[in-house]
C-alpha cells in the first residue's frame, strides 16, 4: 500500500516535506481486528504536534492520521471465549457477534485503544487511561490506503455523510462534543470561542441546534475567520485581545498558544469555565502568561480546564448528533501525495474548514 510516513521528528518551518510516500506492506488484522481501505482522512493540528515533536510518536516510522474513513475488507480471528471473571468493560465485547462486516463503511478516531478494566475505564473516561493509545501515533493511522483497527475501536459512518465529509467529525467534532460537554453550558447562556478553525466552527453549529438561546462570541485573529464565524451565527467576532461586549459563562480555547488563554480569562463571568481543547500549547509566547493577573483572571472562582482526548462515547455521540443537524462540515479536499502541502497550510493558518485527504 501507498502510505505517507513520517521517519523522523522535525520543525516545519525548516522542513515543508515533513512525510515521505512510501510503499509498505498491507497490514494485516489481528485477533478482533478489521482491516480497512481508506478513502479519506482528515489533516489536524495534532499532527503538526506529532512532527514537531510536542506529543511525539513512541515510535518511528509512523503512520499518522486519526480521522479516518473507509471500508472494511477483511476481519481477523475472533479471540478464544473470555476468562469467567472479572467481566470486561467496553471494547466490542470477547466472544460476541462480529460488528462488522466485509463492505461496511466505517470511521476510526483518535482513540485507538484503551485497558478497558482501569478505574477510569470503568467509569467511562478511556480517554484517561493510562494505557490510552492514539490512532496516527502509537499505531499507523489513516495517512495511507489501508490500516487495521479493533473492531470495537470503529463506528459506522451515518448515512448522510459522504467520506470526506464524516472525516473531520471524528476529530475536531468529536473533540468539540467533548468540550461543549466540559462547558457545562446551559441554554440561554453566553459562549465564548476563543480560536476558529475545523473544531470552533463545528461547535458553533451543535450550539446553534443543541442551545437555540445560547449566545454565542468568536475571537478569531484573521478577519476571514471573524466573517465566517458571524456566516455561522456568532452574535459577536473580535481579535483575540479584544474584550466581549458581554461577560461569558464559558469559553472553549482552540487555539495552539497561551495568549488567547490569559486573554479568555478576563471575559469570563463569576465561577465561569475556560475549557482548554488543546493536546499540547506551543510554547512561542509563553511569556505571556506572567501577564495573568489574578484579580482580572482568576478571581471570583474562575475555573481552567483541559479537554483530554476522546472516548468512544463523544464519537458516537458526536456522530449521531451531527446525522440529526446535519452538520455538513466546511472541507478542502487534497490527495494523499499532497498531505505535506495540507500540513504546511495548516501551520500557517491557512484555515476555512478542514483540510481531508482524499484516497485512492
Ligand atoms: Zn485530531
Ligand atoms: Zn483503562
Amino acid at each position: 500500500m501507498k502510505a505517507m510516513v513520517l521517519n523522523r521528528l522535525t520543525s516545519l518551518e525548516e522542513n515543508q516535506a515533513p512525510l515521505e510516500l512510501a510503499e509498505l506492506p498491507d497490514p494485516l488484522p489481528g485477533e478482533r481486528e478489521i482491516l480497512i481501505k481508506v478513502s479519506a482522512c482528515g489533516v489536524c493540528h495534532t499532527e503538526l504536534d506529532e512532527i514537531e515533536g510536542r506529543t511525539p510518536p513512541p515510535r518511528l516510522p509512523v503512520v499518522l492520521g486519526h480521522q479516518v474513513v473507509g471500508r472494511v475488507v477483511s476481519s481477523g480471528p475472533s479471540s478464544p471465549p473470555p476468562p469467567p471473571s472479572p467481566p470486561r468493560s467496553g471494547g466490542s465485547g470477547d466472544g460476541q457477534p462480529r460488528r462488522f462486516k466485509t463492505g461496511d463503511r466505517v470511521g476510526v478516531a483518535w482513540i485507538y485503544s484503551a485497558c478497558g478494566h482501569c478505574k477510569f475505564c470503568l467509569a467511562g473516561n478511556e480517554n484517561l487511561c493510562p494505557d490510552f493509545q492514539a490512532t496516527g501515533r502509537d499505531a499507523n493511522g489513516g495517512y495511507a490506503q489501508t490500516m487495521t483497527v479493533r473492531e470495537g475501536f470503529a463506528y459506522p459512518i451515518p448515512d448522510v455523510f459522504s467520506d470526506v465529509e464524516a472525516a473531520p467529525l471524528l476529530c475536531a467534532g468529536a473533540i468539540g462534543y467533548r468540550s461543549l460537554m466540559l462547558a457545562h453550558l446551559q441554554d440561554g447562556q453566553r459562549l465564548g470561542l476563543t480560536g476558529f478553525g475545523a473544531s470552533a466552527h463545528l461547535v458553533l453549529k451543535m450550539v446553534r441546534h443543541r442551545y437555540p438561546s445560547v449566545q454565542v462570541f468568536v475571537f478569531a485573529r484573521s478577519t476571514q475567520e471573524r466573517a465566517f464565524a458571524r456566516e455561522l451565527g456568532a452574535v459577536w467576532a473580535g481579535d483575540t485581545l479584544e474584550e466581549s461586549p458581554e461577560k461569558l459563562d464559558s469559553i472553549i480555547d482552540t487555539t495552539p498558544v497561551w495568549t488567547p488563554v490569559v486573554e479568555a480569562l478576563k471575559n469570563l463571568e463569576p465561577g465561569g469555565r475556560l475549557v482548554i481543547n488543546a493536546i499540547r500549547k506551543e510554547n512561542v509566547d509563553r511569556e505571556y502568561l506572567l501577564r495573568l493577573d489574578y484579580p482580572a483572571h482568576l478571581w471570583l472562582e474562575k475555573e481552567i480546564k483541559s479537554v483530554a482526548n476522546v472516548a468512544r462515547s463523544d464519537v458516537s455521540g458526536f456522530l449521531a448528533l451531527a446525522a440529526e443537524i446535519p452538520i455538513k462540515p466546511e472541507v478542502q479536499e487534497f490527495a494523499l501525495e499532497e498531505a505535506n502541502t495540507a500540513l504546511v497550510e495548516l501551520k500557517m493558518r491557512k484555515i476555512r474548514g478542514a483540510k481531508v485527504l482524499r484516497v485512492d
